[in-house]
Protein backbone atom coordinates (compact mmCIF):
# COMPACT_ATOMS: atom_id res chain seq x y z
CA UNK A 1 0.00 0.00 0.00
CA UNK A 2 1.18 3.58 -0.81
CA UNK A 3 2.39 5.60 2.31
CA UNK A 4 -0.26 8.48 1.51
CA UNK A 5 -2.97 5.65 1.24
CA UNK A 6 -2.26 4.35 4.78
CA UNK A 7 -2.17 8.29 5.80
CA UNK A 8 -5.79 8.85 4.71
CA UNK A 9 -6.65 5.84 6.38
CA UNK A 10 -5.00 7.07 9.92
CA UNK A 11 -6.93 10.65 9.87
CA UNK A 12 -10.27 8.73 8.07
CA UNK A 13 -10.86 5.68 9.45
CA UNK A 14 -10.51 2.61 7.28
CA UNK A 15 -14.40 2.96 6.70
CA UNK A 16 -13.37 6.25 4.60
CA UNK A 17 -10.69 4.67 2.67
CA UNK A 18 -11.01 2.33 -0.43
CA UNK A 19 -8.13 0.89 -2.37
CA UNK A 20 -8.30 -1.99 -4.60
CA UNK A 21 -10.72 -4.66 -5.15
CA UNK A 22 -13.00 -2.64 -2.76
CA UNK A 23 -13.16 0.39 -5.46
CA UNK A 24 -17.10 0.07 -6.63
CA UNK A 25 -17.04 0.53 -10.08
CA UNK A 26 -19.20 3.50 -9.45
CA UNK A 27 -16.44 5.88 -8.45
CA UNK A 28 -14.33 4.67 -12.01
CA UNK A 29 -16.35 7.03 -14.32
CA UNK A 30 -19.06 9.31 -15.59
CA UNK A 31 -21.70 9.67 -18.29
CA UNK A 32 -18.64 10.60 -20.65
CA UNK A 33 -18.03 7.02 -21.66
CA UNK A 34 -14.91 7.50 -21.51
CA UNK A 35 -12.96 3.98 -20.59
CA UNK A 36 -12.33 3.93 -17.05
CA UNK A 37 -9.64 3.01 -14.80
CA UNK A 38 -9.28 2.07 -11.00
CA UNK A 39 -7.96 4.94 -8.43
CA UNK A 40 -5.16 4.53 -6.34
CA UNK A 41 -7.78 5.26 -3.30
CA UNK A 42 -11.62 6.56 -2.94
CA UNK A 43 -11.84 8.90 -0.06
CA UNK A 44 -15.09 9.72 1.59
CA UNK A 45 -15.25 12.20 3.97
CA UNK A 46 -18.13 13.31 6.05
CA UNK A 47 -17.29 16.50 6.93
CA UNK A 48 -15.88 19.81 5.50
CA UNK A 49 -12.97 18.91 8.11
CA UNK A 50 -12.19 16.19 6.57
CA UNK A 51 -12.02 17.57 3.16
CA UNK A 52 -9.14 20.13 4.48
CA UNK A 53 -7.31 16.71 6.56
CA UNK A 54 -7.42 14.90 2.61
CA UNK A 55 -6.11 17.90 0.94
CA UNK A 56 -3.46 18.85 3.31
CA UNK A 57 -1.86 15.38 3.12
CA UNK A 58 -2.41 14.69 -0.39
CA UNK A 59 -0.72 18.55 -0.68
CA UNK A 60 2.28 17.74 1.19
CA UNK A 61 2.72 14.34 -0.61
CA UNK A 62 2.38 15.51 -3.97
CA UNK A 63 -0.50 13.41 -4.34
CA UNK A 64 -3.01 14.35 -7.21
CA UNK A 65 -6.91 14.39 -5.92
CA UNK A 66 -9.62 14.28 -8.52
CA UNK A 67 -13.14 15.58 -7.11
CA UNK A 68 -16.50 13.42 -7.47
CA UNK A 69 -19.73 14.28 -7.22
CA UNK A 70 -22.74 12.90 -8.68
CA UNK A 71 -20.76 11.00 -11.38
CA UNK A 72 -23.15 12.59 -14.29
CA UNK A 73 -20.65 14.92 -15.63
CA UNK A 74 -20.71 14.44 -19.83
CA UNK A 75 -17.16 15.67 -20.10
CA UNK A 76 -14.81 13.17 -18.23
CA UNK A 77 -14.33 15.98 -15.66
CA UNK A 78 -14.73 13.31 -12.62
CA UNK A 79 -12.95 10.17 -14.32
CA UNK A 80 -9.56 9.60 -12.06
CA UNK A 81 -6.00 7.93 -13.84
CA UNK A 82 -4.19 5.12 -11.69
CA UNK A 83 -2.34 7.54 -9.91
CA UNK A 84 -5.02 9.54 -8.31
CA UNK A 85 -6.89 9.78 -5.26
CA UNK A 86 -10.38 10.39 -5.71
CA UNK A 87 -12.53 12.53 -3.21
CA UNK A 88 -16.29 11.20 -3.25
CA UNK A 89 -18.63 14.12 -1.88
CA UNK A 90 -21.43 11.57 -0.93
CA UNK A 91 -21.49 11.85 2.51
CA UNK A 92 -20.95 15.68 2.82
CA UNK A 93 -24.41 15.41 2.49
CA UNK A 94 -27.36 17.96 4.44
CA UNK A 95 -29.67 20.65 4.19
CA UNK A 96 -28.09 23.44 7.01
CA UNK A 97 -30.78 26.20 6.87
CA UNK A 98 -33.56 27.55 4.79
CA UNK A 99 -33.85 31.42 5.54
CA UNK A 100 -36.89 32.45 4.38
CA UNK A 101 -36.35 36.08 4.91
CA UNK A 102 -33.41 36.14 2.85
CA UNK A 103 -34.75 33.55 0.12
CA UNK A 104 -31.97 31.28 0.57
CA UNK A 105 -31.10 27.40 1.53
CA UNK A 106 -27.48 26.62 3.06
CA UNK A 107 -26.52 22.97 1.61
CA UNK A 108 -23.39 21.14 2.10
CA UNK A 109 -22.05 20.47 -1.27
CA UNK A 110 -22.74 16.38 -1.73
CA UNK A 111 -26.77 17.22 -1.10
CA UNK A 112 -28.34 16.23 -4.34
CA UNK A 113 -30.16 18.82 -6.72
CA UNK A 114 -33.76 16.76 -6.15
CA UNK A 115 -33.41 16.96 -2.41
CA UNK A 116 -32.63 20.54 -2.53
CA UNK A 117 -35.90 21.12 -5.49
CA UNK A 118 -37.98 19.10 -2.97
CA UNK A 119 -36.84 21.06 -0.16
CA UNK A 120 -37.59 24.26 -1.75
CA UNK A 121 -41.23 23.04 -3.06
CA UNK A 122 -41.60 22.20 0.58
CA UNK A 123 -40.88 25.68 2.22
CA UNK A 124 -43.23 27.26 -0.69
CA UNK A 125 -40.35 28.29 -2.94
CA UNK A 126 -38.40 27.14 -5.96
CA UNK A 127 -35.01 25.96 -6.49
CA UNK A 128 -34.69 26.80 -10.30
CA UNK A 129 -31.91 25.15 -11.59
CA UNK A 130 -33.04 21.81 -13.05
CA UNK A 131 -31.88 19.29 -15.54
CA UNK A 132 -32.61 15.22 -16.54
CA UNK A 133 -29.67 14.02 -13.97
CA UNK A 134 -31.38 15.86 -11.01
CA UNK A 135 -31.92 12.42 -8.97
CA UNK A 136 -28.25 11.95 -9.10
CA UNK A 137 -26.01 14.97 -9.52
CA UNK A 138 -24.69 16.90 -6.80
CA UNK A 139 -24.82 20.57 -5.58
CA UNK A 140 -21.32 20.64 -5.40
CA UNK A 141 -21.15 19.19 -8.96
CA UNK A 142 -24.01 21.16 -10.46
CA UNK A 143 -21.54 24.46 -9.27
CA UNK A 144 -18.18 23.08 -10.41
CA UNK A 145 -19.22 22.61 -13.75
CA UNK A 146 -21.58 25.41 -13.93
CA UNK A 147 -24.49 23.73 -14.83
CA UNK A 148 -27.49 24.93 -17.43
CA UNK A 149 -30.05 22.83 -18.05
CA UNK A 150 -33.88 23.29 -19.04
CA UNK A 151 -34.83 26.88 -16.86
CA UNK A 152 -31.82 28.80 -17.96
CA UNK A 153 -34.21 30.42 -19.68
CA UNK A 154 -36.41 32.00 -16.58
CA UNK A 155 -33.29 32.21 -14.12
CA UNK A 156 -29.85 31.62 -15.90
CA UNK A 157 -26.94 29.06 -14.83
CA UNK A 158 -25.90 27.62 -11.88
CA UNK A 159 -24.12 30.75 -11.14
CA UNK A 160 -27.01 32.71 -10.59
CA UNK A 161 -28.42 30.39 -8.30
CA UNK A 162 -25.56 31.44 -5.57
CA UNK A 163 -24.51 34.08 -3.25
CA UNK A 164 -22.18 32.16 -1.11
CA UNK A 165 -19.82 29.42 -1.47
CA UNK A 166 -17.31 27.93 0.62
CA UNK A 167 -14.53 25.66 -0.82
CA UNK A 168 -11.31 24.26 0.14
CA UNK A 169 -7.94 25.25 -1.13
CA UNK A 170 -5.68 22.63 -2.83
CA UNK A 171 -3.50 22.99 0.08
CA UNK A 172 -6.31 22.28 3.03
CA UNK A 173 -7.11 26.16 3.92
CA UNK A 174 -11.18 26.69 4.10
CA UNK A 175 -12.02 29.78 2.61
CA UNK A 176 -15.32 30.82 3.23
CA UNK A 177 -17.57 33.13 1.80
CA UNK A 178 -20.72 32.13 2.92
CA UNK A 179 -22.45 35.39 1.52
CA UNK A 180 -26.15 35.54 2.15
CA UNK A 181 -26.37 39.44 0.75
CA UNK A 182 -27.68 40.05 -3.12
CA UNK A 183 -25.56 42.98 -3.33
CA UNK A 184 -22.34 42.45 -2.11
CA UNK A 185 -19.09 44.10 -3.77
CA UNK A 186 -16.38 43.85 -1.71
CA UNK A 187 -13.44 43.37 -3.87
CA UNK A 188 -12.79 40.24 -6.20
CA UNK A 189 -15.75 38.06 -6.17
CA UNK A 190 -13.93 34.65 -5.21
CA UNK A 191 -16.87 32.76 -4.98
CA UNK A 192 -16.93 32.64 -9.27
CA UNK A 193 -13.61 31.75 -9.03
CA UNK A 194 -14.68 28.17 -8.01
CA UNK A 195 -18.41 28.03 -9.70
CA UNK A 196 -17.25 26.51 -13.42
CA UNK A 197 -13.48 25.52 -12.77
CA UNK A 198 -14.39 21.56 -12.33
CA UNK A 199 -13.16 20.67 -9.44
CA UNK A 200 -9.10 22.21 -10.54
CA UNK A 201 -8.93 25.32 -8.19
CA UNK A 202 -10.84 23.87 -5.17
CA UNK A 203 -13.36 21.27 -3.52
CA UNK A 204 -16.55 22.87 -3.21
CA UNK A 205 -18.06 21.99 0.51
CA UNK A 206 -20.96 24.35 1.01
CA UNK A 207 -23.38 26.98 -1.02
CA UNK A 208 -26.04 29.18 0.22
CA UNK A 209 -28.28 28.83 -2.64
CA UNK A 210 -30.84 31.46 -3.83
CA UNK A 211 -34.66 30.66 -3.88
CA UNK A 212 -37.27 31.94 -5.92
CA UNK A 213 -40.92 32.55 -5.05
CA UNK A 214 -42.87 29.50 -6.28
CA UNK A 215 -44.48 29.71 -9.23
CA UNK A 216 -48.55 29.21 -9.52
CA UNK A 217 -48.84 26.51 -12.07
CA UNK A 218 -46.93 25.42 -15.10
CA UNK A 219 -48.08 25.07 -18.93
CA UNK A 220 -46.57 22.46 -21.35
CA UNK A 221 -46.94 22.58 -25.56
CA UNK A 222 -45.41 20.70 -27.92
CA UNK A 223 -45.49 22.33 -30.98
CA UNK A 224 -44.77 22.30 -34.72
CA UNK A 225 -42.82 24.52 -36.77
CA UNK A 226 -41.89 25.33 -40.24
CA UNK A 227 -37.73 26.36 -39.69
CA UNK A 228 -35.53 27.51 -37.82
CA UNK A 229 -36.08 31.06 -37.69
CA UNK A 230 -40.14 30.70 -36.83
CA UNK A 231 -38.73 29.08 -33.53
CA UNK A 232 -36.76 32.23 -33.08
CA UNK A 233 -39.59 34.56 -34.05
CA UNK A 234 -42.21 32.54 -31.75
CA UNK A 235 -39.55 32.49 -28.64
CA UNK A 236 -39.95 36.63 -28.88
CA UNK A 237 -43.16 36.86 -29.53
CA UNK A 238 -44.25 34.55 -26.44
CA UNK A 239 -41.04 36.30 -24.39
CA UNK A 240 -42.75 39.90 -25.51
CA UNK A 241 -46.24 38.38 -24.23
CA UNK A 242 -44.75 36.61 -21.29
CA UNK A 243 -41.84 37.79 -20.36
CA UNK A 244 -39.41 35.32 -17.79
CA UNK A 245 -42.81 33.52 -17.10
CA UNK A 246 -41.45 31.22 -20.80
CA UNK A 247 -39.12 28.94 -18.48
CA UNK A 248 -38.11 26.37 -20.98
CA UNK A 249 -38.07 26.18 -24.52
CA UNK A 250 -36.62 23.19 -26.28
CA UNK A 251 -35.91 22.56 -29.90
CA UNK A 252 -36.33 19.46 -31.63
CA UNK A 253 -34.84 18.50 -35.10
CA UNK A 254 -36.58 15.37 -36.43
CA UNK A 255 -33.34 13.41 -35.87
CA UNK A 256 -33.84 13.72 -32.28
CA UNK A 257 -37.73 14.17 -32.23
CA UNK A 258 -38.54 10.85 -34.05
CA UNK A 259 -35.72 9.27 -31.57
CA UNK A 260 -37.81 10.64 -28.31
CA UNK A 261 -41.03 9.44 -29.88
CA UNK A 262 -39.85 5.98 -30.50
CA UNK A 263 -39.00 5.56 -26.57
CA UNK A 264 -42.68 6.73 -25.50
CA UNK A 265 -45.24 4.25 -24.47
CA UNK A 266 -47.23 4.61 -27.70
CA UNK A 267 -44.41 5.29 -29.58
CA UNK A 268 -46.52 7.58 -31.71
CA UNK A 269 -46.30 11.67 -31.95
CA UNK A 270 -48.40 13.58 -29.86
CA UNK A 271 -48.75 15.76 -33.32
CA UNK A 272 -49.85 12.84 -35.40
CA UNK A 273 -47.78 14.08 -38.62
CA UNK A 274 -44.31 14.42 -39.20
CA UNK A 275 -42.71 18.40 -39.06
CA UNK A 276 -39.36 20.05 -39.80
CA UNK A 277 -39.31 21.41 -36.21
CA UNK A 278 -40.54 21.11 -32.79
CA UNK A 279 -40.40 23.06 -29.93
CA UNK A 280 -41.19 22.28 -26.32
CA UNK A 281 -42.56 25.35 -24.17
CA UNK A 282 -42.91 25.55 -20.57
CA UNK A 283 -44.35 28.57 -19.18
CA UNK A 284 -44.96 29.29 -15.34
CA UNK A 285 -46.82 32.26 -14.14
CA UNK A 286 -48.35 33.55 -10.87
CA UNK A 287 -51.74 34.26 -12.08
CA UNK A 288 -54.17 31.56 -11.57
CA UNK A 289 -55.67 32.33 -15.38
CA UNK A 290 -51.51 31.78 -16.62
CA UNK A 291 -52.50 28.52 -18.27
CA UNK A 292 -55.82 30.43 -20.46
CA UNK A 293 -53.75 33.33 -21.78
CA UNK A 294 -50.71 30.46 -23.02
CA UNK A 295 -53.35 28.77 -25.18
CA UNK A 296 -54.53 32.17 -25.98
CA UNK A 297 -50.70 33.00 -27.31
CA UNK A 298 -50.67 29.84 -29.26
CA UNK A 299 -53.76 30.06 -30.89
CA UNK A 300 -52.86 33.63 -32.30
CA UNK A 301 -49.48 31.97 -33.52
CA UNK A 302 -51.46 29.19 -34.97
CA UNK A 303 -53.50 32.03 -36.83
CA UNK A 304 -50.77 33.41 -38.09
CA UNK A 305 -48.54 30.42 -39.51
CA UNK A 306 -45.93 30.58 -37.15
CA UNK A 307 -46.87 27.25 -35.26
CA UNK A 308 -48.44 24.62 -37.65
CA UNK A 309 -49.78 22.48 -34.65
CA UNK A 310 -49.55 22.23 -31.39
CA UNK A 311 -50.71 20.65 -28.45
CA UNK A 312 -51.10 21.71 -24.47
CA UNK A 313 -51.00 19.12 -21.64
CA UNK A 314 -54.05 18.99 -19.87
CA UNK A 315 -52.71 17.08 -16.94
CA UNK A 316 -49.47 15.89 -15.31
CA UNK A 317 -49.18 12.87 -16.95
CA UNK A 318 -49.53 14.54 -20.12
CA UNK A 319 -47.01 17.19 -19.44
CA UNK A 320 -44.83 14.40 -18.51
CA UNK A 321 -45.45 12.54 -21.63
CA UNK A 322 -44.75 15.19 -23.30
CA UNK A 323 -40.98 16.14 -21.44
CA UNK A 324 -40.63 12.40 -22.03
CA UNK A 325 -39.66 13.17 -25.43
CA UNK A 326 -36.98 15.75 -24.75
CA UNK A 327 -35.60 14.12 -21.49
CA UNK A 328 -34.56 10.57 -24.07
CA UNK A 329 -31.52 12.22 -24.16
CA UNK A 330 -30.52 9.94 -21.18
CA UNK A 331 -31.51 6.69 -23.38
CA UNK A 332 -28.78 8.02 -25.87
CA UNK A 333 -25.76 6.32 -24.48
CA UNK A 334 -28.20 3.05 -24.11
CA UNK A 335 -29.79 2.76 -27.79
CA UNK A 336 -26.71 4.35 -29.53
CA UNK A 337 -22.67 4.44 -29.47
CA UNK A 338 -22.70 8.53 -28.63
CA UNK A 339 -20.33 11.38 -29.54
CA UNK A 340 -21.57 14.01 -28.16
CA UNK A 341 -21.39 17.65 -28.20
CA UNK A 342 -22.69 20.98 -26.22
CA UNK A 343 -21.94 23.49 -28.18
CA UNK A 344 -23.26 27.34 -27.85
CA UNK A 345 -23.37 29.90 -31.23
CA UNK A 346 -25.12 33.07 -31.74
CA UNK A 347 -28.84 32.77 -31.44
CA UNK A 348 -29.82 33.32 -35.02
CA UNK A 349 -26.70 31.33 -36.30
CA UNK A 350 -28.36 27.75 -34.65
CA UNK A 351 -30.26 26.80 -37.74
CA UNK A 352 -27.72 27.75 -39.99
CA UNK A 353 -24.92 25.98 -38.44
CA UNK A 354 -27.18 22.53 -38.10
CA UNK A 355 -27.82 22.88 -41.66
CA UNK A 356 -24.09 23.12 -42.27
CA UNK A 357 -23.43 20.59 -40.31
CA UNK A 358 -25.47 18.09 -41.94
CA UNK A 359 -23.96 19.11 -45.34
CA UNK A 360 -20.55 18.83 -43.72
CA UNK A 361 -20.93 15.27 -42.47
CA UNK A 362 -23.31 13.38 -45.32
CA UNK A 363 -20.25 14.72 -47.81
CA UNK A 364 -17.70 13.27 -45.24
CA UNK A 365 -19.11 9.89 -43.72
CA UNK A 366 -22.59 9.14 -46.32
CA UNK A 367 -23.45 6.84 -43.72
CA UNK A 368 -23.65 9.25 -40.70
CA UNK A 369 -26.49 9.44 -38.49
CA UNK A 370 -26.99 12.77 -36.08
CA UNK A 371 -29.27 13.92 -33.90
CA UNK A 372 -29.76 17.31 -33.00
CA UNK A 373 -31.73 19.27 -30.22
CA UNK A 374 -30.91 22.04 -27.56
CA UNK A 375 -31.61 25.12 -25.60
CA UNK A 376 -31.97 27.70 -28.26
CA UNK A 377 -32.81 30.72 -26.10
CA UNK A 378 -30.02 29.97 -24.34
CA UNK A 379 -27.77 29.66 -27.39
CA UNK A 380 -27.03 26.22 -26.82
CA UNK A 381 -26.83 23.57 -29.43
CA UNK A 382 -26.35 19.60 -28.48
CA UNK A 383 -25.16 17.47 -31.44
CA UNK A 384 -24.76 13.53 -31.01
CA UNK A 385 -23.25 11.62 -33.99
CA UNK A 386 -24.29 7.67 -33.48
CA UNK A 387 -20.11 5.85 -34.14
CA UNK A 388 -21.61 2.98 -35.02
CA UNK A 389 -22.80 4.89 -38.05
CA UNK A 390 -19.19 5.63 -39.15
CA UNK A 391 -17.04 2.89 -38.81
CA UNK A 392 -13.46 3.54 -38.66
CA UNK A 393 -13.97 7.28 -37.82
CA UNK A 394 -12.29 8.20 -35.09
CA UNK A 395 -13.80 10.98 -32.24
CA UNK A 396 -11.05 13.28 -32.71
CA UNK A 397 -12.35 13.70 -36.97
CA UNK A 398 -15.33 14.19 -35.68
CA UNK A 399 -14.32 16.60 -32.91
CA UNK A 400 -12.03 18.54 -35.23
CA UNK A 401 -14.55 18.59 -37.84
CA UNK A 402 -17.60 20.00 -35.26
CA UNK A 403 -15.27 22.21 -33.61
CA UNK A 404 -13.67 23.60 -36.77
CA UNK A 405 -17.41 24.66 -37.66
CA UNK A 406 -18.34 26.10 -34.33
CA UNK A 407 -14.63 28.24 -34.43
CA UNK A 408 -15.53 29.34 -37.59
CA UNK A 409 -19.16 31.14 -36.43
CA UNK A 410 -17.29 32.33 -33.36
CA UNK A 411 -19.44 29.89 -31.43
CA UNK A 412 -18.31 28.23 -28.20
CA UNK A 413 -16.82 24.40 -27.74
CA UNK A 414 -19.08 23.87 -24.23
CA UNK A 415 -22.34 25.78 -23.59
CA UNK A 416 -22.96 23.97 -20.36
CA UNK A 417 -21.11 20.51 -19.40
CA UNK A 418 -17.75 21.78 -19.12
CA UNK A 419 -14.50 21.13 -20.67
CA UNK A 420 -12.64 18.12 -18.28
CA UNK A 421 -10.64 15.48 -20.05
CA UNK A 422 -12.84 15.59 -23.55
CA UNK A 423 -12.84 18.93 -24.72
CA UNK A 424 -9.32 20.00 -23.14
CA UNK A 425 -7.66 20.16 -26.19
CA UNK A 426 -9.51 22.65 -28.35
CA UNK A 427 -10.09 24.83 -25.49
CA UNK A 428 -7.92 27.10 -27.80
CA UNK A 429 -10.68 26.78 -30.61
CA UNK A 430 -12.66 29.41 -28.08
CA UNK A 431 -9.92 31.22 -26.11
CA UNK A 432 -7.67 33.45 -26.42
CA UNK A 433 -3.49 32.92 -25.79
CA UNK A 434 -4.32 35.59 -23.10
CA UNK A 435 -6.94 34.12 -21.26
CA UNK A 436 -5.67 30.75 -21.72
CA UNK A 437 -2.40 32.53 -19.89
CA UNK A 438 -4.52 34.25 -17.18
CA UNK A 439 -6.32 30.61 -16.43
CA UNK A 440 -2.88 29.24 -16.04
CA UNK A 441 -2.24 32.05 -13.45
CA UNK A 442 -5.09 31.53 -11.66
CA UNK A 443 -4.68 27.71 -11.22
CA UNK A 444 -0.63 28.16 -10.19
CA UNK A 445 -1.90 31.04 -7.33
CA UNK A 446 -4.05 28.67 -6.49
CA UNK A 447 -2.55 24.95 -6.63
CA UNK A 448 0.74 25.37 -6.94
CA UNK A 449 1.67 21.86 -6.94
CA UNK A 450 -0.88 20.85 -9.26
CA UNK A 451 -2.75 18.25 -6.96
CA UNK A 452 -6.47 19.35 -7.96
CA UNK A 453 -7.68 17.56 -10.88
CA UNK A 454 -4.51 17.82 -13.15
CA UNK A 455 -5.50 17.27 -16.68
CA UNK A 456 -8.79 18.83 -16.95
CA UNK A 457 -9.92 21.82 -18.55
CA UNK A 458 -6.61 23.25 -19.26
CA UNK A 459 -4.62 21.65 -22.12
CA UNK A 460 -0.90 20.41 -21.63
CA UNK A 461 1.16 23.21 -22.87
CA UNK A 462 2.19 20.49 -25.97
CA UNK A 463 -1.09 19.80 -26.31
CA UNK A 464 -3.22 22.55 -27.83
CA UNK A 465 -5.42 22.76 -31.12
CA UNK A 466 -5.33 25.79 -32.95
CA UNK A 467 -3.39 27.80 -30.30
C1 LIG B 1 -29.38 12.44 -18.21
C2 LIG B 1 -28.48 13.63 -18.04
C3 LIG B 1 -28.95 14.89 -18.33
C4 LIG B 1 -28.12 16.00 -18.16
N1 LIG B 1 -28.62 17.23 -18.47
C5 LIG B 1 -27.83 18.30 -18.29
C6 LIG B 1 -28.34 19.61 -18.61
O1 LIG B 1 -29.46 19.78 -19.08
N2 LIG B 1 -27.52 20.66 -18.38
C7 LIG B 1 -26.25 20.51 -17.87
O2 LIG B 1 -25.56 21.51 -17.67
N3 LIG B 1 -25.75 19.30 -17.60
C8 LIG B 1 -26.50 18.20 -17.80
N4 LIG B 1 -25.99 16.97 -17.52
C9 LIG B 1 -24.59 16.83 -17.08
C10 LIG B 1 -24.42 16.70 -15.55
O3 LIG B 1 -25.56 16.24 -14.92
C11 LIG B 1 -24.05 18.03 -14.93
O4 LIG B 1 -22.81 18.44 -15.46
C12 LIG B 1 -23.94 18.01 -13.40
O5 LIG B 1 -23.88 19.36 -12.98
C13 LIG B 1 -22.76 17.24 -12.85
O6 LIG B 1 -22.94 17.05 -11.45
P1 LIG B 1 -22.31 15.80 -10.70
O7 LIG B 1 -22.55 15.98 -9.25
O8 LIG B 1 -22.76 14.55 -11.29
O9 LIG B 1 -20.76 16.04 -10.99
P2 LIG B 1 -19.63 15.01 -11.45
O10 LIG B 1 -19.97 14.42 -12.75
O11 LIG B 1 -19.31 14.08 -10.35
O12 LIG B 1 -18.40 16.03 -11.62
C14 LIG B 1 -18.40 16.99 -12.62
C15 LIG B 1 -17.16 17.89 -12.44
O13 LIG B 1 -17.27 18.65 -11.24
C16 LIG B 1 -16.20 18.33 -10.33
N5 LIG B 1 -16.80 18.29 -8.99
C17 LIG B 1 -17.84 17.53 -8.57
N6 LIG B 1 -18.15 17.85 -7.30
C18 LIG B 1 -17.30 18.82 -6.92
C19 LIG B 1 -17.12 19.61 -5.73
N7 LIG B 1 -17.88 19.43 -4.66
N8 LIG B 1 -16.13 20.54 -5.72
C20 LIG B 1 -15.35 20.75 -6.80
N9 LIG B 1 -15.46 20.05 -7.94
C21 LIG B 1 -16.43 19.11 -8.00
C22 LIG B 1 -15.62 17.02 -10.82
O14 LIG B 1 -14.25 16.91 -10.51
C23 LIG B 1 -15.85 17.13 -12.32
O15 LIG B 1 -14.83 17.89 -12.90
C24 LIG B 1 -26.79 15.83 -17.70
C25 LIG B 1 -26.31 14.55 -17.41
C26 LIG B 1 -27.13 13.46 -17.58
C27 LIG B 1 -26.58 12.11 -17.26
Amino acid sequence: MKPIVQKLIDVLGPESVRSGDAIEPRYLGDWSGRSAVAPLAVVLPRTVSEVSDVLRLCNEAHQSVVPQGGMTGLAGGSIPSGKDVCISMERLVGIEELDRAAATMTVLAGTTLQTVQDAAQAAGFEFALDLGARGSCQIGGNLATNAGGIRVLQSGTAREQVLGLEAVLADGSVLSSMNKMVKNNTGYDLRNLFIGSEGTLGIITRAVLRLKPRRAARSTALCALNDYDGAVALLRALQSTFGDEIGAFEIMWPEFYDFGVSLTRSGQSPLGNAYPLYALIEQAGFSDDHGERFAAALNAQLEAGVVLNAVVAQSQAETQALWAIREATAELPVKLEPINFDVSLPIGEIGHFVDACRRDFRARWPTHHGVYFGHIGDSNLHVTLDARSIPGVTVEEVDRALYGMVRDYKGSISAEHGIGLLKRSFLGYSRSPAELACMRAIKHALDPRGILNPGKVLPAADNQEGI
